[in-house]
């Protein structure tokens, strides 16, 4: 049989393995299940043992959730590649925003159902498909770490990559955890947007005051803010901070009409900013106001309201340092207070945003066995959003190859109710992995590899 023709011929047990997995509620976000995750890494342990692998740990960092490490060694001369998931998962949320229950992989109309099948069970799966490919033997040597935290921020990632440097070691790592650019089409992602946020809270009055006795003369604190929250976009709709970072885009079209769909744009609102829809999306910085404390409307009373607060959220173009952002903004605010409202300003969470080099003989490789797997060219995509361990595997291995990969599509809804996996794109996934190894090992063998 063809390489091709193993994975297809496993795909049903493949599925079985996958809705063993999502069947476990290892929502790492919920202490209450905390067992659930512990549950879901033993479940992950014995199917790769399963597989035969000699070599399976359960394993945790501090006070962290439980990853798995298992080590297919490398035949002699051959290079090793990390394979990186996680199995942990969001919330489920609502129930009854579900189509079918959340914890049960369903399948219709081509797709598979349950939380966990794309973010990241899937991942795993794909993972667990090209071994099983090659028989619990890939023609590498292969580790694979599925970490269980990865959704409440990979708290003890950076200590695990130290405590266990030396099994995690690898010449390539494949992080299955992003999304491919549509159904049918893969896509390696190269940038990722960091993040930065903070509260801003503006003070006018010491009370609330009769907005008729005072009302002309004396300003509110919520004109005030809003006042101040217009000026962080310029009149196109760019960010109007001054000294922020972007990159140059790639040349990949995102059509309007998709977008629209997409994002769920009503009609007739316009798009914001300048350059094309993906440099906005990935290469530019981008601000929003995320969440406004004031008088709510049930409360209201005919008096000028003296303290208001936003939390407002930054996304950072690649190249920006998420340390240095900060306070670009908190200058931005304070040159910007309208009245000499009093002001001041709490920093929150920060993310750095990365740049994954795709080059490289692997790289390389990688291309290829994903061109034949899904018969069209893979494409180099940025999210807008940020997958910080990633940051993580490149600062602790930086001389390895990284690539991300994926099994999400547009539709997949991760995160949210009735999140699915397209069962064709996670076919071609599979087998466009087990290829890699494949090619992975036939560098090494014509001596191209860079560890040859
Ligand atoms: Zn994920």
């Amino acid at each position: 049989m063809t390489l091709a023709e193993t994975v297809q011929a496993q795909q049903p047990l493949v599925l079985e393995n996958l809705a063993r997995l999502v069947a476990i509620p290892s929502v790492s976000a919920d202490p209450g299940r905390a067992g659930q995750v512990q549950r879901s890494a033993e479940a992950v342990a014995a199917l790769v043992r399963e597989l035969g692998c000699p070599d399976v740990r359960v394993v945790r960092a501090g006070g962290g959730q439980p990853a798995v490490i298992a080590r297919f060694p490398a035949p002699p001369g051959q290079p090793t590649v990390c394979l990186y998931a996680h199995h942990d998962v969001q919330p489920e949320g609502d129930p009854a925003l579900w189509s079918s229950p959340p914890f049960e992989a369903r399948s219709r109309d081509g797709r598979l159902y349950g939380r966990g099948t794309a973010d990241d069970k899937g991942g795993l799966a794909v993972h667990l498909a090209a071994l099983r490919a090659f028989d619990g033997r890939p023609p590498v040597g292969v580790t694979l770490f599925v970490e269980g935290e990865e959704e409440i921020g990979s708290a003890t990632l950076a200590q695990l990559l130290s405590e266990h440097r030396e099994a995690l070691a690898a010449d390539v790592f494949v992080i299955a955890d992003s999304g491919n650019w549509a159904v049918g089409q893969p896509a390696f992602t190269t940038s990722l947007r960091g993040l930065a946020d903070c509260v801003v809270e503006l003070r006018t009055l010491d009370h609330a005051i009769h907005s008729g006795s005072y009302g002309g003369v004396v300003p509110d604190a919520l004109t005030a803010l809003c006042r101040l929250l217009a000026t962080l976009h310029d009149e196109q709709g760019d960010v109007a901070v001054a000294g922020l970072a972007s990159t140059a885009p790639p040349d990949l079209e995102y059509p309007e009409d998709r977008l629209r769909s997409e994002s769920g744009l009503l009609e007739g609102v316009q798009q914001i900013g300048t350059g094309s829809v993906v440099e906005r999306l990935w290469c530019k910085p981008s601000v929003a106001v995320i969440a406004l404390d004031a008088t709510p409307v049930e409360q209201a009373s005919n008096t000028l309201i003296p303290s208001a607060r936003a939390k407002i959220s930054l996304r950072l173009a690649p190249g920006e340092d998420a340390a240095a952002a900060m306070p670009k903004l908190v200058k931005h605010l304070r040159d910007h207070v309208p009245w000499g409202a009093r002001i001041t300003v709490q920093d929150g969470d920060a993310g750095e945003p990365s740049m994954i080099s795709f080059a490289g003989p692997y790289a390389e490789a990688a291309r290829s066995a994903f061109q034949s797997a899904w018969a069209v060219p893979p494409v180099l995509i940025g999210q807008g959003g940020s997958i910080p361990m990633v940051a993580d595997f490149a600062r602790a291995f930086p001389e390895a190859t990284i690539l991300v990969t994926a099994v999400a599509d547009p539709d997949s809804r991760a995160h949210g109710a009735d999140e699915s996996l397209h069962l064709g794109d996670f076919a071609a996934a599979c087998l466009a992995e087990a290829l890699m190894l494949q090619g992975f090992a036939d560098l090494a063998a014509a001596g191209g590899g860079p560890t040859a």
